[in-house]
């Protein structure tokens, strides 16, 4: 035994987590919910003795009803609960399928930007019997919860990434995990800077606070987890990115056009279009949507400096991307052609600044392929942390 167990509860930090459920839910899913939610409390409680951890279960009559149900949706109305309610993390529990957006299917989506997992028993229900089903369930809750907990993938434990979720073993966390999750929680369990006297009045003062005292974690998250998975994903984007690029590349106009571009103002006009590029998804994409809530709150400013961080570092890693790839081709081509199309007369091609423009062009095309095509894929591909 620890001395932790022995502190009085006041003194332990408090870990709250909300659990929605659909209000319409039989109540063999509640009972199955409840009994899973209250062995997770039990175990929490056992293994991470540093906090208080409170469940809540809510049945809500405003559930989204769809099937299969979109876990974006699901997300976003798990993500607005844990606002008004103050809650640390969210579930969204269903009995519904899932909409698989990446892989074949999926019963799982966790989003640590959001702070918030959604879990769907559908697939757990066709197990043998009633106790297979829970334990799969709970299994399934601790790996979504070990996302959300800062744990990374590991075959050894729960985390092990599974394509379907039976009771079969490992359905915990490894003994390292558990102190792991332990340091995380302590950063979480911290008051939150809108709970501080000092927190900002206004829009521009919260988000510098949040800004400078997150700034290397904001960074982190941006540069390393995210942008860079972005066009992976995202087919028909980078798609009609490159079909738009390829005829521009025979149009002889582009090279007329870009032949009249002073260099100097070309940069100018990369990092105005850029930003408009980013600022067009963005907002094409409802993205300053996500966490919303009337107060300030740091949890949402943070989610919005994300999102729009990653999808900026995103687009200009997708221009760097174009421009490898445009001057790969400018040099393939015959010189002499694309220096006609250009009007240059017998002056040497400027490979880089053409370069630069059509990774350009691409990218104004991306931003309108972009919004017109992928819709919520690219929201998803944002939020989620993955489906399993
Ligand atoms: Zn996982």
């Amino acid at each position: 035994m620890t001395d932790t167990t022995h502190q009085p509860d006041n003194e332990r930090p408090l870990l709250t987590i909300g659990v929605a459920l659909d209000g319409a839910e039989s109540p063999e899913i509640y009972r199955a919910a409840r009994e899973v939610v209250e062995e997770l409390e039990r175990s929490l409680q056992r293994d991470v003795p540093d906090f208080q951890w409170i469940f809540q279960v809510l049945s809500r009559h405003d559930f989204p009803r769809e099937t299969p149900q979109d876990p974006l949706a699901l997300l976003e109305f798990g993500s607005d609960i844990k606002i008004e309610y103050g809650f640390d993390f969210m579930l969204v529990v269903t009995s519904c399928p899932l909409l698989a957006r990446f892989d074949q299917a999926t019963s799982g989506v966790p989003s640590t930007m959001l702070e918030t997992g959604v879990i769907s028993m559908a697939r757990m229900l066709d197990l043998d019997n009633v106790t297979a089903t829970r334990r799969a369930v709970l299994g399934l809750c601790r790996h979504i919860l070990g996302h959300l907990f800062g744990l990374d993938h590991n075959d050894a434990s729960v985390m092990k990434p599974r394509e379907f979720w039976t009771d079969r073993e490992p359905l915990d966390w490894s003994e390292e995990e558990k102190q792991q999750l332990a340091a995380f929680l302590q950063d979480i369990a911290d008051p939150r800077l809108e709970e501080t006297a000092t927190a900002g009045k206004t829009a521009w003062k919260f988000y510098c606070q949040v800004l400078i005292g997150d700034g290397v974690a904001l960074a982190r998250e941006i540069l390393f987890f995210r942008s860079w998975r972005m066009m992976l994903h995202l087919g028909r984007f980078t798609a009609a990115t490159a079909v738009s690029v390829i005829f521009l590349f025979l149009s002889g106009e582009a090279w007329e056009l870009g032949a009249a571009i002073h260099s100097d103002w070309l940069n100018l006009i990369i990092a105005v279009i850029l930003l408009l590029a980013t600022l067009s998804l963005y907002f094409g994409q409802n993205l300053q949507a996500v966490g919303r809530s009337d107060k300030m709150m740091e949890q949402a400013v943070r989610s919005r400096i994300i999102l729009f961080g990653t999808l900026l570092t995103g687009m200009i890693s997708f221009w760097i991307n174009l421009f490898l790839i445009s001057l790969g081709v400018i040099r393939i081509m015959p010189e002499s052609v694309l220096a006609g199309w250009a009007g240059l007369g017998g002056q040497p091609l400027p490979a880089f600044h053409f370069a630069r423009l059509m990774a350009t062009f691409g990218i104004l095309a991306s931003a309108l392929g972009g919004n017109l095509e992928e819709e919520h894929d690219l929201k998803a591909v944002l939020i989620y942390t993955e489906e399993t």
